[in-house]
């Protein structure tokens, strides 16, 4: 078989082509895959058809070259192989296996909206997590886990976790979202406090709208730490009251965890606004809301911080 140089030399000269593209034809000439190729195509691959495809062949080296030295080529995560279709080579771009399965990490990182908790949360994991003594929580989050994955579009309730402060519950949420995710499904996880003060900073540049909708369309929607700040009256029922009402009319699961009873939940955060005046009735219509949304369970255990 003649060499590439060969066959293209006496081109490479009538078509004055530059040297360095001279160069990368000879470094063709030493590329395994491409000396292979023309091996196992000899018989197909005229002299001419060679020529005629000398540009992919540079294609071809050009972007491996690139690959090998860790540069960014026109597509990043593709590796390029080298075929034939009706006497013409071409280069073929197939995702590499580390591309996909990165890609595939990004997407279910994606479904996992985090709003004001932090980082470490993202790798909560229901396989790590010590169910002892709290058995009760951990096989309802398991349920709600398998009932909704068997029908997504049916209305499952959520849980209302109750307990005191690093018992586990934020970390319950977040292994129950990251499980979602690799099913498929997007959570938004909402740290409940951090979340009021962006509420009411929002008023001035009047995107309050925006974000109500962000969170009240969740697919699935986890309030963390609700009732740990002083609510308003306009935070309650112009925020939390429209999210619920729409949670509730879409019948979408809305997960809640609290250092607060359903009972302390309606007298000590709900029912007093912040001027100090009782509104009982405004307090009931939320609680049934988050009843229906959501069935309570008690975390006990010990502090697992530090
Ligand atoms: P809470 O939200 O109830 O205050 P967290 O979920 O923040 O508590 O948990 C407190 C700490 O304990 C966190 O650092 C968390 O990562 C860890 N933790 C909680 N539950 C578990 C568990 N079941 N297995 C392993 N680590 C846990
Ligand atoms: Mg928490």
């Amino acid at each position: 078989m003649e060499s590439l140089s060969e066959i293209l030399g006496k081109q490479l000269k009538d078509n004055q082509w530059g040297p360095r593209y001279q160069k990368l034809i000879a470094a063709a000439e030493q590329d395994p895959d491409v000396t292979e190729f023309l091996r196992q195509h000899q018989t197909e691959l005229t002299k001419e058809d060679i020529i005629r495809s000398a540009s992919k062949l540079y294609e071809f080296v050009n972007f491996k070259k690139k690959l090998a030295a860790g540069g960014k080529t026109f597509m990043p995560g593709y590796y390029p192989y080298l075929t034939l279709s009706n006497h013409h080579i071409e280069v073929t771009y197939t995702p590499t296996k580390e591309y996909l399965t990165q890609k595939k990490a990004q997407e279910v990182k994606n479904r996992v909206k985090i709003i004001s908790l932090p980082k470490s949360i993202r790798h909560a994991q229901l396989a790590d997590y010590d169910p002892e003594g709290r058995e009760e929580i951990f096989d309802a989050a398991l349920r709600f886990f398998q009932e909704f994955q068997k029908n997504p579009h049916e209305f499952h309730k959520g849980l209302y976790l109750e307990g005191s402060f690093g018992v586990g519950k934020t970390y319950l949420l977040g292994a129950l979202a990251n499980a979602l995710a690799e099913k498929g499904y997007s959570t938004t996880l909402v740290h409940f406090p951090s979340f009021a003060v962006k509420m009411k900073s929002s008023i001035s540049s009047n995107s309050t709208g925006e974000l109500i909708e962000s969170i009240k369309k969740a697919q699935i929607l986890m309030l963390d730490d609700i009732g740990a700040d002083q609510m308003s009256s306009w935070f309650r029922d112009d925020v939390l009251g429209v999210i619920l009402q729409y949670r509730m009319q879409e019948e979408l699961p809305t997960f809640f965890s609290s250092n607060l009873s359903l009972r302390q939940l309606e007298d000590e955060y709900l029912t007093v606004n912040s001027r100090g005046e009782a509104e009982p009735l405004k307090a009931k219509r939320i609680m049934e809301r988050i009843r229906f949304l959501a069935d309570d369970y008690h975390v006990v255990g010990r502090n697992r911080r530090n």
